[in-house]
Order: structure tokens, then C-alpha cells, then sequence
């Protein structure tokens, strides 16, 4: 096939990619698809066309508001340091991945997630200087940020993807635990981002936007390697169930919820002095952003994991785990 517009698909496509939400709960995509040759003018040409540098174009500006001193930049700051590091950190763990595909195809398509997680980890990053955080010593800036949240929800659930994909060897326990249990809980705070600063800060919303993108195909195909796993070898389904077990009881002692609440109450102050700016906007269906309060939002986004983990995993072949890893 020549290489044109044509070259790009729907769900990669700017203008025409589903939401977040929608997209990893109806889409089908295998890792045989989504190789390199799929990514390149799919991705790399495709949905990064004008905004491969910053995530988003001169068109998406970074309004002065964000810059001024006050709650709604701390929020911002706060968010997209946790998150930068959060995508850094998933970055180094995916190394592990390419070196343990069980195939080519699952080799080149980590690869391309390996890319995409690097790629979030910068231009949340860059946004930052975007808002006057001091690109001197933004490395710093950012580990101090986000010492505890580091110790206290990225390390421990990193460390786990680590032992089942580098330690034990199992590269389909390793993708059930990053598809399920990290991008499962980390795809809902990157829609929520999206609505919530849509009107605050249109060059994070379109950062946001291109991420959410990426992770619809994360998801799909991490999703369609463990279902063509266990169709081929339906033995497996006991070991995968028991990561499922282990991933959740290791969820229930991490304080995600304190952390995030942080930025959630300074999103709410900012929110109080910037209401104007948001006007009648709806966060979701019938409820308007500036009527939300932050638990409100926290909990939305754990019905989303709920949502999202039922219909991917009744797609893996594991219905059985949804009970296991409900939040709500
Ligand atoms: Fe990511
Ligand atoms: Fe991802």
C-alpha cells in the first residue's frame, strides 16, 4: 500500500480517534497490527503530526492564568510531575517487556509502548517549563515533587510488574499486570485530566488528548495478547487469575487515593477562583465541572477503572476477575 493520508487509521487520527473511555472498551487491536510498520505512519506520522515536540500546537496555548502564581498551577504542577514520573518510571519497566516478548510481534509492538510511555514522561515534563517551572534543575524540581508519591504508589506497583516480567519470567503474567492492574488505574486519571483542564489549559488538554490516544492502544493490545494466550493455552488461566489475586491485594495498601485527593483539593481552590473560565462546562453528562467536589471526581474515576477492567477482561476471557478487582 502507498503511503498517504490513507496510511493513517481511524483510531490513530487526531480528528477522528474515539474518547479514551469509549475506545478501550469497544476496540479490537492485536499486536500483529499494531507492529512498527503500524506505529510509524500511524503514530509517529499520524496522530504526532504538529505536535510531536509539545503534545499539542500554537493553536493549544498555555494561558497566562496558568502561569500565575496560585492553586490551579500547583494542581497542574503537582499532577504533571506525578504523572511525568509515573510515565518515566513505566518506561524503564517496559525495557523488561521488549527483552522478554515471547514473539516479534509483541517485541516491536512494546517497543512502540516503550516510545509512547517515554514520549508522555516529556511533554508532561516540558509542559511544566510551559507554565514557568524553571527548566534548570526541572529534574530535581520534579523528584522532590514527588518524593512520597513515588515511594508510597509507583515503586511498589512498578516492582511488581518487575518480578512477574524480569524475576519469574512470565511475560503474559507481566502484560495481565501492566494492561490491568497499571494502565487500568492510570487510563482514568489521563480522561479525567483531559475534561478537567479542557477549559483551563488547552495545551495540557491536547497533551492529554494525545496520550489518551496512545493508551486506548496500550490497552486493546495488551488486552488481545493475554486473550490469544489463554485461548492457545487455557491452562493458563489459574496463574493468571492469581496475578490478578496479587496485583489487587497489593492495590488495597497503596494510598493512592490521599495522594491524589492532594491535587484534587488545590484543582477545587483554583477551580473556585477560575469558574468563570469554565462557564457551564460538563465534566460528564449532566453534571457541570465547577458543581464537582474532589472526592466526587476521584470516585468518577474508579467507576471508569470498574467499567473499563469489566469489558477488557470479559474480552481477555477472564470474567471471572472482575469481582476481584472491583473498586467500587
Ligand atoms: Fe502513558
Ligand atoms: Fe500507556
Amino acid at each position: 500500500m502507498a503511503e498517504s493520508a490513507s496510511s493513517i487509521p481511524p483510531e490513530t487520527d487526531w480528528d477522528t480517534a474515539p474518547g479514551l473511555l469509549d475506545g478501550a472498551m469497544t476496540l479490537e487491536l492485536s499486536a500483529e497490527q499494531c507492529n512498527l510498520g503500524y506505529w510509524l505512519p500511524a503514530v509517529a506520522q499520524g496522530t504526532l503530526r504538529d505536535r510531536a515536540r509539545t503534545g499539542h500546537t500554537d493553536a493549544e496555548p498555555t494561558p497566562a492564568h496558568m502561569r500565575a502564581d496560585g492553586p490551579l498551577r500547583d494542581a497542574q504542577i503537582l499532577e504533571l510531575g506525578c504523572r511525568s514520573l509515573a510515565e518515566e518510571q513505566a518506561t524503564r519497566v517496559l525495557g523488561h517487556y521488549v527483552a522478554q516478548a515471547t514473539g516479534v510481534a509483541e517485541m516491536e509492538f512494546f517497543a512502540t509502548q516503550l516510545v509512547d510511555e517515554a514520549r508522555h514522561s516529556m511533554v508532561f515534563r516540558n509542559h511544566l517549563v510551559e507554565l514557568g517551572v524553571p527548566a534548570v534543575g526541572l529534574f530535581d524540581t520534579i523528584a522532590e515533587l514527588t518524593a512520597d508519591y513515588r515511594i508510597d504508589v509507583l515503586d511498589p506497583i512498578l516492582d511488581f510488574a518487575l518480578r512477574t516480567v524480569r524475576d519469574d519470567g512470565d511475560f503474559i503474567g507481566g502484560v495481565a499486570v501492566f494492561t490491568i492492574v497499571i494502565e487500568g488505574v492510570l487510563a482514568p486519571a489521563a480522561e479525567l485530566s483531559e475534561r478537567k483542564w479542557n477549559r483551563l489549559d488547552p495545551a495540557a488538554a491536547a497533551i492529554a488528548r494525545g496520550a489518551s490516544i496512545d493508551e486506548i492502544r496500550h490497552l486493546t493490545v495488551g488486552s488481545s495478547i493475554v486473550r490469544e494466550h489463554l485461548r492457545r493455552n487455557p491452562s493458563a488461566r489459574a496463574a493468571l487469575l492469581d496475578v490478578v489475586r496479587r496485583g489487587r491485594e497489593l492495590w488495597d495498601t497503596i494510598p493512592d487515593r490521599k495522594h491524589i485527593l492532594v491535587r484534587e483539593h488545590l484543582f477545587q481552590e483554583g477551580l473556585r477562583e477560575h469558574g468563570a473560565l469554565v462557564g457551564d462546562y460538563e465534566v460528564w453528562p449532566g453534571t457541570r465541572l465547577v458543581d464537582t467536589e474532589p472526592e466526587e471526581r476521584y470516585e468518577m474515576a474508579e467507576r471508569w477503572t470498574d467499567k473499563m477492567a469489566a469489558a477488557r477482561l470479559a474480552y481477555m476471557g477472564l470474567p471471572e476477575a472482575v469481582e476481584i478487582l472491583r473498586l467500587t
